[in-house]
């Protein structure tokens, strides 16, 4: 019994947005209104800017920013809300797409001057592979920006989700007004800057009330009128079903930096956001109700201190209760191991937890035991799956410049890869290393690290690929026939599967359809 409520009472859930949209702002009030923070400004932008590669140290000082922020737990309304953060530079784009799998929903922030943006269509479709119910939060409501109709038509078409307004704003920008919530059928009046959190909040069940001309003038209330028809016309009534199902995108509308709009989002979320759900293993469905423990490594962050090696893997609770210093096993490696300080982040502070629940996230020091996708169960063999690799997009070829070092360098590599942080093609003759990321700057991550933490000395060449695609074949001499024509565009990942680098999207376009009975996959997950 104890173990339903634990488990229904926790919300995990990931903030995504392309960048500046206002993702860390609404993160920062949220944590407000749970009493996580105190202060605004308390909770770190960990932006990623990209200035000098001698600019290094800045990389890694907010990469351990975005440590301390991986994980935000913070108790509102009974729940205990646990926030998944997600880097918004665009280079480390792979980090959120393998953190949006440890959430149950997310909250989808748009800028309502710009719209639907390149960031933004991306982490979409990630959502959308796996069904994940989104919020959308369109926000800085305070600035002139695009028609509510417009967004809302925008988001259908370029994100591929219908949506459905819970709030509707009255004006923007100078004329903005406040938000009137369609959900409580109440009106939320705004007022710039307000620093405390307030219910400045009247209830209008019936909108035909003349208060509502008093209060917010003639015009903008005829025209409040006019659009919530057309809603109710053009919408159908908000069914939590269909948001869960991932169809459906309920819609708020707000501004983050002067907290509006921000307590309707939260109550929202409270109310229809979905509790820890199961996640599928090569073997069953897990559930998180199951008895036994279960979990899985989404992200490992290596120390910041290149003296030691040791690193955090990042474990989502799946079924069953984690406890510190018990036995579990690895079921990669095939051995048991215990976590003797098993860490939970509450904003800034880190405090080491005795146990844990499905839904919430731990720190585990790891001394090099863990890749991202791993499992760790009480004893049953399984493995989670559904934490692809995505295709890179650059491609360097990685050279040792010390055949005594050797040995460091492969070490290394394997290390950074573990981690994440690249994937590594293996192309033959002579074992030739290719590394593939989402982001230029990795590869000034990888010298770097490989060198002061490792002991390595190497380069990095360009390559002129565009594109990794994973192949597959139910006709082995089709592959084989496949793999002799494009010898020099093969390669293997980490775990041995063939991979076809192509040079354009165009040459890909041209094997796909040169080669019918070859799969082209652009994520590793197609088992
Ligand atoms: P992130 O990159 O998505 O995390 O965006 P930030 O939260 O850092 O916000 C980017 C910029 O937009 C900052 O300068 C914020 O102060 C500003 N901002 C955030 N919310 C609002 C808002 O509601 N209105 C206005 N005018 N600016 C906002």
């Amino acid at each position: 019994m104890k173990h339903q409520t634990e488990i229904e009472k926790r919300r995990t859930f990931g903030i995504i947005s392309h960048p500046d949209a206002g993702k860390t702002t609404l993160t920062e009030k949220l944590l407000l209104f749970g009493g996580a923070i105190q202060t605004a400004g308390a909770v770190k932008n960990n932006k990623i800017k990209k200035t000098a590669t001698s600019d290094f140290m800045e990389i890694e000082k907010q990469r351990g920013i975005s440590v301390a922020t991986s994980v935000m737990a913070f108790k509102y309304n009974g729940k205990q809300i646990n926030i998944l953060d997600t880097p918004g530079h665009k280079d480390f784009a792979e980090d959120t797409y393998r953190t949006l799998t440890a959430v149950d929903s997310v909250i989808l922030v748009i800028d309502c001057a710009n719209g639907v943006e390149a960031q933004t269509e991306k982490l979409m479709e990630v959502c959308r592979m796996r069904n994940t119910p989104v919020i959308v939060f369109i926000n800085k409501m305070d600035r002139e920006g695009k028609d509510p109709f417009d967004l809302l038509d925008e988001i259908e078409s370029k994100l591929n989700i219908k949506v459905r307004p819970l709030a509707w704003p009255i004006g923007m920008g100078d004329r903005f007004k406040g938000v009137y919530n369609i959900y409580d059928e109440n009106l939320n009046l705004f007022s710039a800057n307000k620093t405390k959190i307030s219910d400045e909040v009247v209830s209008f069940d019936d909108l035909n009330n003349p208060e509502l001309d008093e209060l917010i003038g003639e015009e903008p209330a005829e025209e409040l009128r006019s659009e919530l028809d057309l809603i109710n016309g053009v919408y159908d009534d908000f069914d939590p079903e269909t948001y869960l199902s991932g169809e459906v995108a309920p819609v708020f509308f707000g501004s983050a930096v002067n907290n509006f709009g921000v307590k309707e989002l939260l109550d929202a979320f409270v109310r229809i956001s979905p509790s820890p759900r199961g996640r599928e293993t090569d073997v069953k469905k897990v559930e998180p109700n199951d008895n036994k423990f279960s979990g899985f490594v989404f992200k490992i962050h290596a120390n910041l201190d290149p003296k030691h090696r040791d690193r955090i893997a990042f474990l989502r609770i799946v079924s069953g209760k984690f406890e510190r210093n018990t036995f579990y096993q690895h079921i990669r490696l095939g051995k048991k191991l215990k976590f003797p300080n098993p860490t939970s982040f509450m904003a800034q502070d880190k405090s080491v937890v005795d146990e844990a629940f499905p839904g919430d996230v731990v720190g585990l020091y790891d001394s090099g035991n863990f890749k991202i996708g791993d499992t760790l169960t009480e004893g049953e063999v399984m493995n989670f799956v559904g934490i692809p690799s995505f295709a890179p997009e650059i491609f360097q070829e990685l050279q040792n410049l010390d055949p005594m070092k050797s040995k460091q360098l492969d070490k290394g590599i394997k290390q950074l890869m573990d981690e994440g942080v690249a994937q590594l093609f293996i192309q033959q003759p002579g074992n030739r290393k290719i590394v593939g990321t989402v982001g230029q700057l990795q590869f000034d991550v990888i010298l770097h690290r490989l060198t002061h933490e490792y002991g390595a000395k190497c380069s990095f060449t360009p390559k002129n690929y565009h594109t990794a695609c994973w192949i597959t074949s139910d006709d082995e001499a089709k592959l084989k026939d496949f793999m002799r024509a494009k010898t020099g565009n093969i390669a293997e990942d980490k775990d041995g599967n063939l991979v076809f680098l192509a040079e354009t999207p165009f040459l890909l376009q041209m094997a796909e359809r040169d080669y019918p009975d070859i799969t082209f996959h652009k994520t590793s997950e197609f088992k």
